[in-house]
């Protein structure tokens, strides 16, 4: 329930994010044929059709030489034998230098430092740089290969502009399993540190030489296109992962919130026991784990000892009967009863006189425990093990109070410090103030507490924002023809 908000603004988000890059694709592939129908940056008859730099950007000589080593790389794309891996294509590589992107107009421009001018200007690389590769051709169509694909190329144009500091490789679909993203990513990384100290000239080289790596190392492996995979839908694990968290975190804050309020109910009633007299310990103070009642072996006729139940009023009473049934703490040890009348887990008493510097005295009232045996008789050594602390015997050197006071009050305070201890967000000091007290009641209606809880009944679902940006636009649509199979890019 608590899920749907954040679905339906997940979806929204997508929705708007998805058509949104449909509309300025439009555009940008508008804005880029009218331009190269009407003036491309290299006319055809004009340039060696390997590096087309109009304006002179670079020294053509030394990167025209590299390119031309390029070219001749031959890559495997299909071979007419499916049992040879014999190299069949050659690899052509054109590359495109700009200046600026003189081809959109100049009001269309967003601002260039937002994300969106980042996004913006990023489409538009990818966009004119698949519409050159298939303007120029780049990459000699090849008949219909084996593997039934039509036309595809195994050319690669590179695009760098200058003022938009941005390039983008785009690949033929013949070439294209060789740049898996990653690859393409590595490739622009090559060149990004000689571009920022602009050196395009440079930093195409290193591209280069890169991009013949991978040429020569042949289609990616296994490991890469798991990696390349991971890259891909990567924001989409985050963002998936993120939501989860958050249901987790959620539905973990409610189980401990609902925990909590059993705890309080359950320390409510016993309270309220305590107060009529007939309060019994059945949990562990320290670990609040409750203790095991288990019936006695068969009564073989002893003493006249067992009376019928432990119910009646603390305070007149003598010391208790014999127990009905054994109380085991949550090891199945014998309940450790203080000489005060205050009970715990042996194992958790074993740890708090470890711990503790006050190691003789009761953790909840301070009372001396001593050091022979208790001073009533259920707390012997011997009938520990049989002990059961229906009721609190009143110790003998704490006549001030009646029960409530001398020996539940503190345990009260105890229990609700132990609660706050584990229920840090829900349970505050100032709580087990208000609430330790006598007069104190309804413990799971205190109204910061209940302010507290995570999923209040009945209440408006929070609205929690959220942002999302997702930066990698994958596989385009391109047309028939020659059109390019692939690619990717990046600014510097
Ligand atoms: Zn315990
Ligand atoms: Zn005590």
């Amino acid at each position: 329930m608590k899920l749907r908000p954040h679905l339906v603004l997940l979806l929204f988000a997508t929705i708007i994010l998805v058509s949104a890059n449909r509309l300025s694709r439009q555009s940008h592939r508008t804005f880029a044929k009218g331009w190269i129908g009407r003036s491309p940056p290299c006319e055809e008859e004009h340039w060696d059709g390997r590096l087309c730099d109009p304006s002179h950007l670079v020294d053509s000589d030394a990167l025209s030489t590299k390119l031309q080593q390029s070219n001749l790389k031959k890559v495997t794309i299909c071979s007419p034998n499916p049992n040879s891996d014999e190299p069949s294509d050659s690899v052509e590589i054109a590359i495109v230098l700009l200046p600026n992107f003189k081809h959109i107009p100049k009001q269309s421009f967003p601002d260039p430092d937002s994300e969106d001018g980042d996004r913006f200007i990023t489409l538009a690389a990818k966009v004119l740089a698949e519409e050159l590769h298939d303007h120029y051709g780049v990459g000699d169509p090849r008949p219909p290969s084996c593997s039934g694909e039509e036309g595809f190329d195994t050319g690669i144009l590179i695009l760098v502009s200058r003022d938009e500091r941005v390039m983008h490789i785009s690949t033929g679909s013949g070439v294209t399993d060789f740049f898996a993203m990653g690859r393409i990513d590595l490739i622009i990384k090559a060149a990004k540190p000689h571009f920022r100290m602009n050196q395009l000239g440079q930093g195409l080289i290193a591209s280069l030489e890169r991009l013949d790596e991978f040429l020569d190392m042949g289609p990616p492996t296994r490991r890469e296109k798991f990696l390349d995979s991971f890259i891909t839908f990567g924001p989409f694990f985050v963002i998936f992962g993120f939501f989860c968290a958050i249901l987790y975190q959620s539905h973990k804050k409610t189980q401990q919130y609902n925990a909590a309020k059993e705890e309080l109910n359950k320390l409510e009633r016993e309270k309220a026991e305590a107060l009529a007299g007939k309060y019994r310990c059945k949990s562990c103070p320290i670990c609040l784990e409750d203790f095991k009642y288990v019936p006695p072996p068969p009564v073989v006729n002893t003493v006249n000892e067992n009376a019928e139940g432990g119910e009646g009023d603390g305070e007149v009473l003598p010391p208790p009967p014999a127990a009905p049934q054994q109380t085991l703490d949550s090891n199945n040890e014998p309940v450790k009863l203080l000489r005060c009348g205050h009970c715990f887990d042996q194992k958790c008493f074993r740890e708090y006189q470890k711990s503790s510097a006050s190691s003789n005295k009761c953790p909840i009232c301070r009372a001396d425990i001593g050091t022979g045996a208790p001073a009533d008789t259920s707390g012997s050594n011997s009938s520990n093990t049989t002990s059961n602390p229906f009721r609190r015997p009143r110790s003998q050197n704490r006549t001030r109070g009646g029960f409530y006071e001398d020996s539940y009050e503190p345990e009260l305070r105890f229990r609700l410090n132990r609660l706050r201890h584990r229920y840090p967000r829900y349970i505050s000091s100032g709580y087990v103030d208000r609430y330790s007290t006598k007069s104190a009641q309804n413990f799971a209606m205190d109204p910061v507490f209940m302010r507290s809880n995570p999923n209040p009944p009945a209440s408006r679902a929070r609205s929690s924002g959220f942002s999302s940006s997702t930066r990698r636009s994958g596989g385009g649509s391109f047309g028939g023809g020659r059109s390019s199979g692939g690619g990717g890019g990046g600014r510097w």
